[in-house]
């Protein structure tokens, strides 16, 4: 059991509204509330099963890491802004400024991005 429900817990069961692009039993992807680009999606377990943050991850996680990624590639193949090329990013922890402590993936693109990320 995960102790601390997080706004995505609210967002999977419904209780606070988000955009959602694409769901499946086991995964969620919605808009961004502030996105960093012009297409920013967030893409997440619906289950946290102890997945706080990557660094977390234990054996019983692999299964859902590998479906989040290939998830990833059918979110693409929905938005269309995509198509062009895009990124991924997980920020973990403090230093990587994370600030919700439920895995998920940014999704980011639709424009030009630059590198290196701040
Ligand atoms: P950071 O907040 O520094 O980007 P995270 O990697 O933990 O750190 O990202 C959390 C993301 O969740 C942020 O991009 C934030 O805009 C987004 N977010 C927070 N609340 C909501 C919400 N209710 N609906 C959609 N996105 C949200």
């Amino acid at each position: 059991m995960d102790a601390e429900v997080t706004i995505f817990d609210k967002i999977v069961a419904g209780q606070i509204k988000a955009n959602i692009v694409y769901q499946d039993d086991l995964c969620l992807a919605f808009h961004d509330v502030n996105p960093q680009a012009p297409v920013h999606i967030l893409l997440i377990p619906k289950q946290r099963n102890g997945l706080s943050q990557l660094s977390k991850a234990q054996e019983h996680n692999k299964e859902i890491l590998g479906h989040l990624l290939f998830t990833v590639t059918k979110i693409v193949e929905l938005v269309d802004e995509l198509k062009n090329g895009f990124r991924i990013v997980i920020n973990d922890g403090e230093n990587g400024g994370q600030s919700v402590w439920h895995l998920h993936i940014h999704i980011i693109g639709g424009e030009q991005l630059t590198w290196p990320p701040g």
